[in-house]
């Protein structure tokens, strides 16, 4: 296979994640591996995590994606975040998949049909999926009555980066919720709430945590305490080494006007390779050691670099879109910043076109 396009996953460093964070937590994982692990492979990526012991699960948002997981030989247990549609209960059978079982409209759907254990997610701020506290007593009765088996109880912080009270509330409340559970004589072997932001947070009565950015290495928020580096790196090629001349516009547009004579680079990675294209005339890319900025509009398949004061480059050379290289760096969080988003989508955008390699 030829590729222009490739990102370079350093496995070394998502162990060295997923170890650092169960240090810090002393706390079972939960490996997010949804949205293709963010971007990285999720096969590939849960190939490595699925060997460590304290890995407990995988999380996918959808049934699909666990069936790509098993498809792809994965044999660890796999929790589906998204919940059931009535069209997906064939698939949590036939492939041994968990679903979280957030609303009654779930729960009537299991009935008869799914005898395997679920994990049930509460609301307790984030007004997304779950049920209310108020529907504790309602939910174990009808678990009770058709012997549902509850393997998990959890919740899920919308702020624990940015909203401590909330996050410190929301303790709390799930704390209620998994009281009034086990008063019922209900114990669920696996209790979670926090994500990568939420690990700073203590959470004496939970036993693991749910977590995806950290493992990747990248931090959810700017004070984030662990010591975490970026598993992938994405790179490509120069296809060709051109000279413009004072005055000449460049790309779609014309939004580049040169102020004088220079050498520019034409790179073979766009946004339908991932790259956004708000960082036109905006953000930069690493060639040999030194930045160089884009020039005009960054097109479907290839953006323009300014190679100006860089000496010896030649069509072939490769191109660091995001990672480290000698003292510049790119980080997601980077790109995140200059697009007005999260580290997260840039990850996630990182489209098909681009190679994942496994080092
Ligand atoms: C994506 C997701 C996570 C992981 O969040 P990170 O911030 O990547 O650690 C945890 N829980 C749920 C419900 C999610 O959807």
């Amino acid at each position: 296979m030829v590729y222009r396009s490739w990102a370079e996953i350093d496995s070394k460093r998502l162990i060295q994640n997923t170890h650092n964070v169960y240090n810090y937590s002393k706390k079972g994982i939960l490996a997010v591996v949804k949205a293709d692990a963010y971007g990285h492979g999720s096969v590939e990526i849960s190939k490595i995590l699925e060997k460590i012991s304290y890995v407990r699960k995988l999380c996918v948002a959808t049934a699909e994606e666990g069936k790509e997981l098993r498809e792809g030989g994965i044999k660890k247990e796999i929790l589906v975040l998204g919940g059931v549609l009535k069209e997906e209960l064939d698939y949590f059978i036939e492939y041994n998949l968990q679903p979280v079982i957030s609303d009654f409209d779930q729960l009537y759907l299991l009935k008869d049909r799914f005898s395997g254990s679920v994990h049930l997610k509460f609301d307790t701020g984030m007004h997304r999926l779950g049920f209310y506290i108020e529907d504790t007593d309602r939910v174990i009765k009808y678990i009770k009555e058709k012997n549902i088996k509850v393997e998990g109880l959890m919740s899920h912080f919308p702020s624990a980066d940015v909203d401590p009270e909330l996050t410190g509330h929301q303790i709390e409340k799930f704390k209620k919720i998994v009281d009034i559970f086990k008063n019922e004589g209900i114990n669920p072997r696996f209790i979670h709430i926090q994500n990568s932001a939420g690990l700073v947070y203590r959470c004496d009565y939970c036993n693991c945590v749910r977590v995806g950015i950290s493992l990747y290495g990248e931090k959810p928020s700017d004070n984030f305490p662990l010591n975490i580096k970026t598993v992938m790196s994405v790179k490509s090629k120069i296809i060709s080494v051109k000279g413009i001349k004072k005055g000449d516009m460049v790309s779609y547009g014309g939004s580049f006007k040169a102020d004088k004579d220079m050498k520019i680079g034409i790179v073979s990675f766009g946004y339908a390779d991932g790259l956004p294209r708000e960082l036109s005339n905006r953000g930069f890319f690493l060639v040999k050691d030194k930045r160089s900025r884009i020039l005009g509009n960054v097109t479907m398949d290839m953006t323009i670099i300014d190679l100006s004061g860089i000496e010896d480059v030649k069509v072939g050379d490769t191109v660091l879109i995001v990672g480290k290289n000698g003292k510049e760096e790119i980080s997601f969080n980077d790109i995140a910043k200059m697009c007005n988003t999260i580290p997260y989508e840039i990850m996630c955008r990182i489209s098909k076109r681009v190679k994942r390699i496994i080092l």
